[in-house]
């Protein structure tokens, strides 16, 4: 018999108010590998209204940090004990080689713990004792009800990511996945079931983001709304957030500049803009998707990225030897082709890849492809492509490295490479950018801050900025009794 997948509202597996089921797709071999209950805007009211009475009426809010802290170590150690489940699944249905998807449940199961115990030393009480006899204190609160919307690209991590820090601060979370990739997800939630949070607190809400996950970003109910995605997307979720004013978090796209000096041996220079650029196929909001490439460096760059990019290893990523998997989507490898097409119109030449991989009847595989001659004005060189493109671009001196790297609408991240440490430094000074990698690339680190500059979106995840996005701050000025101001006079 085949299992349909529920949401999980307060406290509960449901069906929902519909009937509607949609297919999960495994996107190595295009074959159903699970069915899910499709949420309808009723459900996203019913989740809604879940977590807004568990925040108000619910215990959540005043529970103690540190029995707070205790629910997500206890996920935390449910999830690492089951981590190899949730690798395989995770691959099963996003496509990413075992070993990306063995890194992102290391990595989520990081992320509970971390901010499980962050919340008990940062969550503290600051007094102010005044001259003139009051005492100012100053707290931290939970924001209230959290809407939180996550990719098809890192389904479990951006999970982790978004509900580890707003539970650990006292919020009560609706969550919401992808339609593409939902599994990994509804396995988290029958640990969260395991765990016992109580009633409300954190909700599932399965379903597409433009029926449900806008219902979320409008809802005058809800008082947060964290969203990464895409930039169009976010932009929609902005202006409905808008409404009652939401507090509100954006992780968007980008168009990650790799600077490569000419210091850099080109073997590892090569290395690393493969990295940079293929993981995940290229889904990624900071793949390093532009190489701008010192002059002396190019000509010997290209031609070894070439021939590299060729020995990939594609394949099935339950495989052990794949290095890069399928796209996630029909509609992303159709994307993907058209740029290739938008590209040779614009005329950039195709370094190598460029279409679909050969020797493979099913899957939405893609060759890894890069492009020369491409200048900054190309809208390969402007837009997230989110699929394994990259575009190559060669400069003269550090001031054009800069005006290149900084030349588009994101500002998400950006990696620099070269020998030389003062001047990678300097360049990584002028770069318009919120994470830069010096000498490596795509590592998050759970306690220092992710997040973009300009239209890659607003606010950080990870770290103590991470939390402070789930919290207000209180500021209660006390006077021991009340006394006359004598401001105006009694007369
Ligand atoms: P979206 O940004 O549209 O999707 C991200 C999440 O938002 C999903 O959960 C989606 O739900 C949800 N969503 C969609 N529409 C709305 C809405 N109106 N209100 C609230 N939530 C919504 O990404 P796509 O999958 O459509 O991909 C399109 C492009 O976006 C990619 O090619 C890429 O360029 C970019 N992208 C960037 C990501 C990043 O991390 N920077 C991640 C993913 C995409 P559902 O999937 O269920 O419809």
């Amino acid at each position: 018999m085949t299992v349909i997948h529920k949401m999980y509202i307060d406290g509960r597996w449901t069906n929902g108010a519909s009937t509607k089921i949609r297919s999960i797709l495994n996107p190595a071999t295009e074959e159903v590998m699970g069915m899910v209950g499709d949420g309808v805007i009723e459900d996203a009211e019913a989740a809604i209204k879940a977590a807004r009475r568990a925040f108000d009426s619910g215990e959540w809010p005043e529970t103690p940090v540190e029995k707070r802290r205790d629910y997500l170590r206890k996920l935390a150690d449910l999830l690492e004990a089951s981590a190899d489940e949730f690798a395989r699944l995770e691959t099963l249905n996003t496509g990413k080689p075992l070993r990306e998807s063995e890194l992102d449940v290391a990595d989520a199961v990081a992320a509970f713990r971390y901010f499980a115990d962050l919340a008990c030393k940062k969550i503290t009480v600051e007094t102010i004792s005044r001259e003139d006899g009051t005492t100012s204190v100053i707290t931290r609160e939970p924001v209230g009800v959290c809407a939180q919307i996550v990719p098809w690209n890192f389904p479990l991590l951006m999970a982790a990511w978004k509900l580890a820090p707003a539970l650990a601060a006292g919020n009560t979370c609706v969550f919401k996945p992808s339609e593409l990739t939902p599994l990994t997800a509804i396995k988290l939630f029958s640990l969260i079931d395991q765990v016992g949070f109580p009633p409300g607190v954190v909700n599932l809400l399965l379903g597409d983001g433009n029926h449900v996950g806008s219902v979320l970003a409008e809802s005058p109910l809800v008082d947060k709304i964290a969203f990464t995605g895409g930039t169009k997307t976010g932009r929609s979720v902005m202006r409905a957030a808008a409404g009652n004013m939401k507090n509100i978090s954006l992780e968007l796209g980008g168009k990650s500049p790799l600077v490569i000096f000419e210091d850099v041996d080109v073997e590892t220079a090569v290395d690393t803009a493969l990295y940079a650029m293929y993981f995940n196929q290229g889904q990624v909001c900071v793949a390093g998707s532009r190489a701008i490439v010192h002059a002396p460096l190019y000509d010997e760059f290209t031609r070894r990225f070439a021939e590299r990019a060729q020995q990939i290893t594609i394949g099935n990523g339950l495989v052990a030897e794949t290095e890069m998997g399928p796209l996630i989507s029909k509609q992303q490898l159709e994307r993907t082709e058209q740029y290739v097409a938008i590209g040779l119109k614009e005329g950039a030449r195709l370094l190598c890849g460029g279409k679909r991989a050969p020797g493979h009847e099913e899957g939405y595989y893609f060759l890894p492809t890069a492009f020369t001659d491409v200048t900054l004005d190309m809208r390969i060189a402007q837009e997230e492509i989110f699929g394994p493109i990259l575009v190559i671009q060669k400069f003269e001196d550090e001031a054009e490295a800069i005006r290149l790297a900084n030349g588009t609408a994101f500002g998400l991240a950006a990696g620099v490479l070269s020998e030389d440490r003062e001047r990678a430094e300097r360049v990584a000074r002028r770069l318009r950018a919120g994470m830069i990698w010096i000498n490596s690339y795509h590592t998050p680190y759970v306690d220092a801050p992710w997040g973009g500059y300009k239209q890659s979106g607003i606010g950080r995840e990870l770290g103590i900025h991470g939390l402070e996005a789930y919290l207000e701050i209180k500021h209660t000025n006390i006077k021991d009794k009340p006394e006359s101001i004598g401001w105006f006079a009694a007369r």
